[in-house]
């Protein structure tokens, strides 16, 4: 596989173009080529230098191979191939105040949760950052609409454990939130966590005001390590304590993902531990309605039970929702559309 030029930040980009002898502002041209979503070959610089530039680098490192669109709500799913043949998938909410698109971080996952499609074939292998940049830009393009931004918001929702490939996963952070750049705001990204508690403290410290939202899904170190690999190194304490440094360290009130699988984590004496745990903490509470992941043979619960647990919490003095279901017509729980792909292919 060639390298990513979209890994790059511009200053590394204007470096690069100084180095092949080329005037500086060519450097400005091709960023803002790369910005609006184009291939290196698509960009207005001149054929020697988009040449020279396609002997290293990858014209295309992310490509939409297949859409799904809701019929509902216009949700759009993606399949996106890698340059070396991978694919990852990403999805396009849209809402009132804009559109929220779900990124992946890695092809595959490590963390071996028991509900989750993305962990079925375990880790291939880590994204760069430029190929998490690349599937904002794409979905970016393929939505602004004039000066408009196709992409307002940022979920670290996708495949992969964003914090188990924590480099990367920063640069992009930066990347993407440059001014020059797509400029998205940290505050309108939100990274989603199983709980790596030694690099949530690092990027409490990196100055990225990124939401913070930690898969909780179990009130006990016990119930927890049967549903999450990871609670067997780290405990629901500790998790914790983390998050108030993140707090502490950005202001951002952070939230807890809770996934409700019948018969696993949602009785009552289930929503009195969380209120217990999470009373008078600045978070969140979000509650979502298992998935079904046909490999995985767990159940979900019906929508009543879902808002009678919130009301629970609620009535429990904290803060909690019931997370929307968009796109249940071409639904398929995180992991699933690549599941299916490389079963049938
Ligand atoms: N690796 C990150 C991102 C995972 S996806 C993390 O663990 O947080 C975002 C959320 O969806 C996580 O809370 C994850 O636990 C949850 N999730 C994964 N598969 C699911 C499924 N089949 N049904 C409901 N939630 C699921």
């Amino acid at each position: 596989m060639k390298s990513i030029l979209q890994d790059l930040k511009f200053e590394e980009i204007e470096n690069l173009i100084l180095s092949y002898g080329e005037k500086k502002f060519r450097a400005k041209q091709l960023y803002d080529g790369l910005m609006k979503g184009k291939k290196i070959s698509e960009i207005n610089i001149s054929a020697d230098l988009k040449a020279r530039l396609l002997e290293t680098f990858e014209d295309e490192p992310v490509k939409i191979i297949k859409t799904l669109t809701s019929k509902l709500d216009g949700t759009e799913k993606y399949l996106f191939s890698l340059a070396d043949g991978n694919v990852i998938e990403g999805v396009l909410m849209k809402y009132k105040y804009g559109n929220t698109q779900c990124v992946s971080t890695q092809v595959g996952c490590r963390m071996g949760c028991k509900f989750c499609a993305s962990t079925l074939g375990g880790l291939v292998r880590n994204l760069t950052s430029g190929e998490i940049l690349a599937q904002v830009l794409t979905v970016n393009a393929l939505h602004a609409n004039g000066k408009q931004r196709g992409v307002t918001n940022i979920v670290l929702m996708g495949s992969g454990e964003p914090l188990d490939n924590y480099e990367n996963v920063v640069s992009f952070l930066k990347n993407v939130s440059a001014e020059g750049g797509v400029n998205i705001s940290p505050r309108n990204i939100s990274l989603s966590t199983c709980g790596l508690v030694p690099k949530i403290y690092a990027l409490a410290d990196e100055g990225l005001p990124v939401n913070l939202t930690v898969s909780l899904h179990q009130t006990t170190d016990g119930g927890r390590a049967r549903t999450m690999p990871i609670a067997k190194k780290y405990s629901i304490d500790e998790i914790l304590k983390a998050c108030e440094h993140y707090f502490e360290k950005t202001g951002r009130r952070y939230i807890f993902e809770y996934s409700l699988i019948a018969g696993e984590n949602c009785a009552n004496h289930d929503a009195q531990n969380l209120i217990r745990l999470l009373k008078g903490k600045p978070c969140h509470v979000n509650l979502i309605r298992l998935n079904e992941v046909e490999e995985r043979g767990l159940k979900s619960v019906s929508d009543k039970q879902a808002y009678a647990f919130m009301q629970t919490l609620i009535d429990g003095g904290l803060s909690a929702s019931v997370r929307r279901s968009l796109g249940s017509d071409i639904a398929g729980a995180c992991g699933q559309l690549r599941v299916s792909y490389l079963k049938n292919s």
